[in-house]
């Protein structure tokens, strides 16, 4: 096992030093929500190494969570640009692959492993983020299906996307009344509205559904059964080196530029160790999940200071780049992933679940 993953990540290494050498990619901070670049996605497909926990028999690679965390590691501390396809392979396709009818594994499962398809994730509404069981939107019954009214918001990647799958609300019963829709976008009956950052760039979205129609063919997973499926997804999202990763990039370069008898190398000498030890959490947790154990506290709590350690990446950045006495200012593309990073950064501890939320979930995994 230990000599395939090392093989699978010598492999990645040598993709992704072709792309650089070829300007394939210009590395990016938070690369996996805002380095959107569909042919990047594709050939990585053809590369084999999208889907590395799907079957072989739609194309797949037919590993487990060790291999995703491999190939994960290596797209994001070199910044590669796997927005288009991070939620089709992450989230999307292993809830297909669980719940999803043969007809649906046959359509999605083999354009997911090809990096082909980009999938929004419709969880969070105005009224309901941390509190996601009191969503709102909600899906009627009509003949052959369903007709979806609500509003999703802050949806990454919903103006790029070919279907977004929606949590609604399909009975009044708080979690059970919960079910999966997969929504194929463009849809004249769904309105994309851009929702910018401060610095005008548009990765989320508010999502306004006014009477759309799903199909039955287009239900994902069992009527009742979404916010099981929802918390299985949740458990994927919160567990990645994603979470700890994002700001590698920025970090890279400043290791690179930075003089031997900087006064900041100590501080930088921590930063590596931090991420040593969250590379030990990742590993517990990616077998924690290979268990099916989805609602580990392990899970929170490495989502929670990893995407803390993310922030203050960016402070030790910041400090750096206007250190009293520093002759040696960041390189261009240093400052470029800065300030990237900076305008990233407060989203961190937000998105996927905010820290405040996640430590009770550490609570109550420690009281258990
Ligand atoms: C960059 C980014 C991308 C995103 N992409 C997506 C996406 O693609 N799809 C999607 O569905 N969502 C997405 N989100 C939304 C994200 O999941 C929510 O913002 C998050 O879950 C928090 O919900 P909220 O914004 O409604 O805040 P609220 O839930 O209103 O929380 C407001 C504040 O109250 C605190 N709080 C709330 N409840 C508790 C509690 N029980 N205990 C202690 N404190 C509490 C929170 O910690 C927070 O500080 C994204 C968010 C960001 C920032």
């Amino acid at each position: 096992m230990v000599s395939e993953l090392n093989e699978l990540r010598a492999r990645v290494r040598s993709f992704l030093s072709t792309e650089l050498a070829s300007g394939g990619f210009t590395p990016r901070c938070d690369s996996w929500l805002i380095g959107f670049d569909p042919d990047f996605s594709r050939r990585l497909g053809a590369a084999h190494l999208i889907g590395l926990m799907l079957p072989t028999e739609f194309g797949g690679y037919g590993g487990g969570t060790a291999h995703r965390l491999v190939v994960s590691e290596e797209l994001l501390s070199a910044g590669a640009p796997v927005a288009a396809h991070w939620f089709a392979e992450r989230q999307f396709g292993p809830s297909v692959l669980r719940h999803g009818t043969a007809v649906q594994q046959l359509e999605w499962l083999p354009k997911v492993i090809r990096g082909e398809v980009c999938i929004a994730i419709g969880l969070s509404e105005p009224d309901a983020g941390s509190d996601l069981a009191g969503v709102r939107t909600k899906a009627e019954k009509v003949d052959g299906g369903w007709l979806i009214s609500g509003t999703k918001a802050w949806t990454s990647a919903a103006h790029h996307a070919d279907a977004m799958v929606v949590l609604a609300r399909t009975s009044g019963q708080r979690h059970v009344g919960l079910s999966q829709f997969i929504v194929r976008l463009p849809d004249s009956n769904v309105d994309i509205s851009p929702i910018r950052l401060i610095s005008g760039e548009h990765h989320f979205n508010l999502v306004t559904f006014d009477a759309a129609f799903v199909s039955d063919s287009d239900v994902l997973g069992e009527i009742g059964n979404g916010w099981t499926q929802a918390m299985q997804e949740l458990a994927a999202e919160r567990a990645g080196p994603e979470r700890y990763l994002s700001t590698f990039p920025l970090l890279d370069e400043l290791v690179r530029g930075l003089p031997r008898d900087s006064p900041s190398a100590s501080e930088i000498g921590r930063v590596i160790a931090d991420i040593t030890t969250f590379r030990s959490i990742n590993n517990k947790v990616v077998e924690l999940l290979a268990a099916g154990d989805t609602s580990a506290s392990e899970i929170a709590m490495l989502k929670g200071i990893g995407t803390t350690f993310e922030q203050e990446t960016v402070g030790i950045a910041l400090d750096i780049a206007h250190e009293p006495g520093n002759t040696t200012p960041l390189s261009p593309s240093a400052m470029a992933l800065l300030r990237e990073a900076q305008y990233q950064a407060p989203g961190f501890t937000i998105r996927g679940g905010t820290n405040e939320v996640l430590r009770g979930i550490v609570s109550k995994g420690l009281l258990k």
